[in-house]
């Protein structure tokens, strides 16, 4: 490598890092992905950014995301934004640029909408990390992005959780009908 080269790569890491620190990724997932810079210095840009330190502990799982049926809809439309902006098949790869386009189009979906923390609202992702979080269940199998052949929209699957895999959005219509 020769030294450009070497200054551009690295270059190319700090804006990134930047990028995923800006939108508030905790720095346990950003290390997995930024070499160059000690889990020290992310957190110091952390909490330059936002005034506040980083969030620490477990990283949330994907079966821990959706609290109620009308999640799985926002989470579908989520992932349906990162599988159209993504270059690469998702089932096999994490897209970064297309999961920061993705979060940043759904953010701007529904201005002032999303509860960031505890307690969430119905809209999910709420936040950075969960989108990672959604993304990276879709690579690993965990979770799907499927197509309802009844609604013609796509529909959202986690598996092994206590929500059965089906179309959730002809769930809650069925569930509609009933009540009536
Ligand atoms: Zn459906």
């Amino acid at each position: 490598m020769t030294l450009l080269s070497a200054y551009q790569s690295g270059l190319k890491e700090h804006n990134l890092a930047y990028e995923l620190l800006k939108r508030k990724l905790r720095t346990s997932i950003v290390r997995q992905i930024i070499r160059i810079l000690r889990p020290k210095d992310l957190r110091y840009i952390y909490y330059s950014l936002h005034k506040e330190r980083p969030i620490s502990g477990v990283i949330p799982s994907v079966e821990a995301i959706p609290h109620t049926r009308e999640s799985f809809l926002y989470i579908a439309l989520f992932a349906s934004i990162y599988r159209s902006a993504s270059r690469v098949d998702i089932k096999t790869n994490m897209d970064i640029n297309a999961i920061v386009f993705a979060w940043d189009y759904f953010c701007n979906m529904f201005p002032g909408h999303i509860r960031e923390r505890r307690p969430y609202g119905r809209i999910r992702p709420a936040n950075f990390d969960e989108a990672w979080v959604i993304a990276h269940a879709i690579k690993i199998g965990s979770a799907d992005l499927q197509y309802c052949s009844s609604c013609s929209r796509n529909y959202f699957i986690i598996y092994c959780t206590n929500y059965p895999p089906i179309c959730q959005i002809c769930a809650l219509k069925n569930l509609r009908i009933k009540g009536t």
